[in-house]
C-alpha cells in the first residue's frame, strides 16, 4: 500500500487519532497537511511527521470557522498543488447531560464541531478534489450508528449519526467524479478525548454512566490504539480500497456488538 505523490489533509490531527492518521498518512509517502485548533498539538504531529522523513503543513484553524477551514485548504493546496485524501476527524465528546438539561450552547458546540465541521471540511476540499478524483474518510463513532446506550450522549450520538448519513449522501453525489466517501466508527480508544467530556445529572439520564469503562470482546476490555484507526483510515483512503464508497466500518473490538457497549 503506497501513498507516494499524494496529498492529505487531516482535521483534528494535533492528537488521538488524528495525529496517528497523519503519521501514518505520511509514512506511506503522502503530504500531510496537519490542520487543530491546537498549535501546540498540530505543531507535534507537524515536527513528528518530519522527523520520519515526511512532509507536513501544519494550519491553526478552527473547523466550525468556515473562514478558516476554506483558509487552511487553500493553504494546503498553495504547498503541495492538488489534493488527494482528507480526513475529517476534529471532534470533541462535549456535553453529557439529559435531554432537558443541555443548553442550546452545549447543543450547538457539538453539532457544530462534529457534524458542521465534517461538512465544512468536505465542503471546501471538495473542488479541488474533483480535479483527479480522491479519498474522504470520516471519523464518526459506535456511538450514534450502533450503539446509544452512554448516559446522557445524545448530542454527541446526534452528531455522529449525522456525520455517517452526510457521507452517505455525498458518497453517491461524488461518485461521478471518482470521489470515494467512507466513514469510520471506532469504538474506545485511548486518546485525550475523554478530557473533552463535560457532563451533569448523568444519574437522571438513565441507561449507564460509567465511562470510559467496558468489555471489549477482542481484548479482554483494553481500550484500542489510534495507530489501529490510522490502518483503517490509510487503507481506505489508498488505492487498495478503490471500490469502496459509502459505506461504514466499525473498529471497535467487537465492543459495539454487545449491544449496550458492554459498560457495567
Ligand atoms: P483527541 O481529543 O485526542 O483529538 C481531537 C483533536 O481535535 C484535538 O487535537 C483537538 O484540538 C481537535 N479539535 C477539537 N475541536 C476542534 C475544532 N473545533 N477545530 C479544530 N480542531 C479541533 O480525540 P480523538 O479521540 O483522537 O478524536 C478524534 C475523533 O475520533 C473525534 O471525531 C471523535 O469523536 C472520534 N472518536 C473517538 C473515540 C475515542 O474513544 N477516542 C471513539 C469514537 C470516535
Amino acid at each position: 500500500m503506497s501513498l507516494q505523490g499524494r496529498v492529505a489533509l487531516v482535521t483534528g490531527a494535533g492528537s488521538g487519532i488524528g495525529r496517528a492518521t497523519a503519521l501514518r498518512l505520511a509514512g506511506l509517502g503522502a503530504a500531510v497537511t496537519v490542520v487543530d485548533r491546537d498549535e501546540a498539538g498540530a505543531r507535534e504531529t507537524a515536527e513528528a511527521v518530519e522527523r520520519g522523513a515526511g512532509l507536513a503543513l501544519r494550519v491553526v484553524a478552527d473547523v466550525t470557522r468556515p473562514d478558516q477551514i476554506r483558509d487552511a485548504v487553500t493553504a494546503a493546496v498553495g504547498a503541495f498543488g492538488r489534493l488527494d485524501v482528507v480526513v475529517p476527524n476534529a471532534g470533541i465528546n462535549g456535553i453529557r447531560a439529559p435531554v432537558g438539561e443541555i443548553t442550546p450552547e452545549e447543543w450547538d458546540e457539538t453539532i457544530a464541531t462534529n457534524l458542521t465541521g465534517t461538512f465544512l471540511t468536505v465542503r471546501y476540499t471538495v473542488p479541488h478534489l474533483k480535479a483527479a478524483g480522491g479519498s474522504v474518510v470520516v471519523v464518526s463513532s459506535t456511538n450514534g450508528t450502533r450503539v446509544f446506550s452512554i448516559a446522557g450522549f445524545s448530542a454527541y450520538n446526534a452528531s455522529k449519526a449525522g456525520q455517517v448519513a452526510f457521507a452517505k449522501s455525498a458518497a453517491l453525489e461524488l461518485a461521478r467524479y471518482r470521489i470515494r466517501v467512507n466513514v469510520v466508527c471506532p469504538g474506545a480508544i485511548e486518546t485525550n478525548i475523554f478530557g473533552t467530556t463535560k457532563a451533569r445529572l448523568l444519574e437522571q439520564a438513565g441507561v449507564r454512566s460509567a465511562f470510559p469503562d467496558g468489555t471489549i470482546p477482542l481484548t479482554g476490555g483494553q481500550m484500542g490504539r489510534p495507530d489501529q484507526v490510522a490502518d483503517l483510515i490509510s487503507f481506505l483512503a489508498s488505492d487498495a480500497a478503490s471500490h469502496i464508497t459509502g459505506t461504514e466500518v466499525w473498529i471497535d473490538g467487537g465492543e459495539s456488538l454487545l449491544g449496550e457497549t458492554g459498560f457495567p
